[in-house]
């Protein structure tokens, strides 16, 4: 049965990556007693990521995991309070709103969506069937298992390069597959794949089919160029070719743009007053954890001033 909670909450945050707990550590601060419905994914997809060496303040990286506890215990700390629980729905037609989650109903009066973004897959024939069975959109996750194995990495931006070099560790040979000439990850992630022996790149070529009947076997790749069809033999395929921002619970509800992304004025405030955004869910530009987390900082200062306006 739905529990439904008679406090009016001044302000729930959706999600719990750089974005939600930054804003969850402000709200805090600003003695609004935050709540943060989490989800399943605490730390979001930073969590996944195995070394974040460009977020301020560590001046040798921080494990990805061990970052998104630092900033759950530090929004804690102020009195943040965590719901582990997904929310179902929202409905923003009036204020408080209200937010539904698996057991209970929460009304609030301002709200902080920070729901992120999720790997977006290929589409291609074998690929959902093989996930899990050497397919892949995690390598922190997964790696491991590729001890000793040849894996492929289809993409060409930062995620894909990053992580191509963290399998390393793990497979005897690291495949980067890339649909261009060049790459579109930074000059440094690029440096570093040359220089790493384990590292094959193949430019120009698409992958149209992965192959296998129990596990990854193969992939069916195209050059792009020449059309040449070919038959590549793998252990593992790790696709990092992109995210696409979570915002179905919004559809019909906040204006977007064209992909998906929420669209937010200059104080980060969705379609409706009194709802902003934080994070890569409203951010199709930037998407690192430092700047996830100046919105989440930003987002708690607005509605911090919305309620006291
Ligand atoms: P991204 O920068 O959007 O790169 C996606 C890559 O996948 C591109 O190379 C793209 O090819 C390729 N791609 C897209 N759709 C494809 C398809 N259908 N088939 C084959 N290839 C496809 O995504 P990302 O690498 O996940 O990075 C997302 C954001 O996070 C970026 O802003 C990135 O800078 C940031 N990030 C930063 C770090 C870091 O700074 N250390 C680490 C990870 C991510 P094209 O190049 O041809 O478009």
């Amino acid at each position: 049965m739905t529990e439904i909670t008679q406090q009016n909450e001044k302000v729930i945050i959706i999600g719990a990556g750089p974005a939600g707990l930054s804003a969850a550590l402000y709200a805090a601060r600003a003695e609004l007693n935050p709540l943060v419905l989490t989800g399943m994914d605490l730390g979001g997809q930073a969590s996944l990521t195995n070394t974040i060496e460009n977020y301020p303040g560590f001046v040798d990286g921080i494990g990805g995991t061990q970052l998104g506890e630092v900033f759950q215990k530090q929004a804690e700390r102020f009195g943040a309070r965590m719901e582990f629980d997904s929310v179902t729905a929202v409905d923003l037609s009036k204020r408080p709103f209200k937010v539904s989650t698996y057991s209970k109903e929460y009304l609030a009066e301002t709200l902080i969506l920070a729901t992120g973004a999720n790997p977006v897959h290929l589409n291609i024939p074998g690929e959902e069937l093989l996930t899990g069975k050497g397919v892949s959109y995690c390598a922190t996750c997964d790696g491991w298992f590729f001890k000793g194995k040849e894996v492929a990495v289809v993409g060409g931006g930062d995620s894909a390069l990053e992580e191509a070099l963290f399998l390393t560790r793990f497979a005897t040979k690291v495949t980067v597959i890339h649909r261009r000439d060049a790459f579109r990850a930074g000059a440094i992630l690029q440096k570093r794949l040359r220089d790493n022996e384990k590292i094959v790149t193949l430019m120009d070529t698409v992958v149209e089919s992965v192959i296998g009947a129990e596990k990854v076997t193969a992939l069916k790749l195209r050059n792009v160029k020449t059309g040449a069809e070919s038959e590549f033999a793998c252990d593992g395929a790790f696709i990092f070719v992109g995210h696409s921002p979570n915002t179905q619970l919004y559809k019909d509800q906040l204006e977007m743009d064209e992909r998906g992304y929420l669209k937010i004025d200059a104080k980060l405030q969705t379609s409706v007053a009194g709802v902003f955004a934080a994070g890569e869910v409203a951010d199709s530009t930037y998407k690192q954890v430092v700047t996830s987390a100046g919105m989440g900082a930003a987002a708690a200062i607005q509605a911090l001033h919305f309620l006291e306006d």
